[in-house]
């Protein structure tokens, strides 16, 4: 076979030496041609019309014998063998091929059922987070709603009190100074028991006064029209101290500061009556010997599961507040001591201290044990 010849040369070239002398070489060349006409893209049928125009070529001038015959097939067989192979292999690589097919298949299946359940979790995780965010807003505009109320009607009720009291101090002075002229004018023609019935309506009269004073004022707190400033709340408690430097005196009575206490932004009046108040409470309600009240400033505290910033506090030895009053006290005209025991008041002290520190937006609350005395807390921001 010589480089560069054509294949139809080359196989009558091969073919004739193989039929004059068969050989394992020559059988040899028979598989090389067969590889040549693969690659060349010869169809089977090709290669049949090829072997046969060889051997017509090759038997033209000489006699045939049944083994040239034998032969011929022989050299064919090797030739084509190649194609045998082959289509083996090709059968072998579509049946991978269509394992893999169904294989990759069966995984395109399972990623698409995969994407379609979490395309659905999707959407449905967006369905609830929509219905929860409307839930939310239409909670939150109830709550606003019912704070406006609740502002409203507060302010509503503040003026009516603000209004009832400041009407009924007239009337009520009127009765206070006719019971007066009752008693001075017709002192030698009423008995005792009548002297009395007057002496009591004046005390009552006085007593009525001083509530509607108290709610006069309570009404005034809530109108919020009071300037705020820094305050030095150490200079407060030395004032209200001074103040108060008879009622210690004669109920010994001792106030102490607890480290330092900071300035904050507030009404000085306001900021006034809190601590006063809560100081006079420490000493009224005290049976101890030495009655103490230390004041002091805590810039952070637990309560209710929240951390409170800025809380001062008033602790006192006194007498204590059992648990189940601890909300009552702060209501207007609530009192849960009688005048006899523990001096007279009208009630509403507390609840000035607690509409003052909430109309800032502070807290106030209070730890206490019966017979070992109480602390009041409270927060008012501090200046910055
Ligand atoms: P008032 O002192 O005029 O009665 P308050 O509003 O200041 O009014 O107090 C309400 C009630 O709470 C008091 O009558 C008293 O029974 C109780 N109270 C207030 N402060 C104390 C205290 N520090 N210790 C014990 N009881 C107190």
């Amino acid at each position: 076979m010589t480089k560069g010849s054509s294949l139809v040369e080359d196989y009558k070239e091969s073919l004739a030496d193989f039929m004059e002398s068969p050989g394992e070489e020559q059988l040899e060349q028979a598989y090389q041609i067969g590889r040549r006409a693969l690659q060349n893209g010869l169809s089977f049928g090709e290669i049949g019309e090829l072997h046969f125009s060889a051997r017509r070529d090759f038997v033209t001038d000489r006699q045939i014998t049944l083994s040239t015959l034998h032969r011929s097939e022989e050299f064919f067989l090797e030739v084509t063998s190649v194609y045998d192979m082959a289509l083996r292999g090709y059968r072998d690589t579509i049946a991978r091929l269509q394992v893999e097919i169904e294989e990759r298949r069966s995984v395109e299946q399972d990623l698409r059922a995969a994407a379609i359940g979490l395309t659905r979790q999707q959407e449905l995780l967006e369905q609830r987070v929509k219905e929860r965010t409307q839930e939310l807003s239409l909670r939150t505009e109830a709550l606003e709603r019912a704070n406006d109320e609740l502002l409203r009607s507060n302010r509503e009720l503040d003026d009516f009190a603000y209004i009832a009291s400041h009407d009924l101090k007239e009337p009520l002075r009127a009765t206070y100074n006719h019971a007066r002229f009752l008693l001075e004018d017709y002192q030698d023609k009423l008995e005792d028991g009548g002297k009395k019935r007057l002496d009591r309506l004046i005390a009552l009269s006085q007593r009525m006064e001083k509530l509607i004073a108290d709610l006069l004022f309570f009404s005034r707190l809530g109108r919020g029209e009071d300037a705020r400033e820094p305050l030095d709340t150490s200079a407060i408690i030395n004032d209200i101290s001074e103040v108060l430097g008879d009622t210690f005196q004669s109920r010994q009575a001792r106030l102490s500061i607890n480290g330092e206490l900071p300035s904050i932004v507030g009404n000085k009046a306001h900021v006034t009556v809190v601590f006063q108040n809560l100081i006079l409470n420490g000493i009224k309600y005290n049976d101890a010997e030495e009655k103490t009240i230390e004041i002091g400033f805590l810039p952070e505290v637990e309560y209710q599961a929240a951390r409170l910033t800025d809380v001062f506090y008033v602790r006192d030895n006194g007498i204590g507040i059992e648990e189940k009053f601890k909300d009552q006290i702060f209501r207007i005209f609530k009192r849960l001591n009688s005048e006899k025991a523990y001096g007279e008041g009208t009630g509403a002290g507390l609840s000035f201290v607690k509409k003052i520190v909430e109309s800032i937006g502070g807290k106030i609350w209070l730890d206490s044990e019966v017979g070992k005395g109480t602390t009041f807390f409270f927060t008012m921001r501090e200046a910055t």
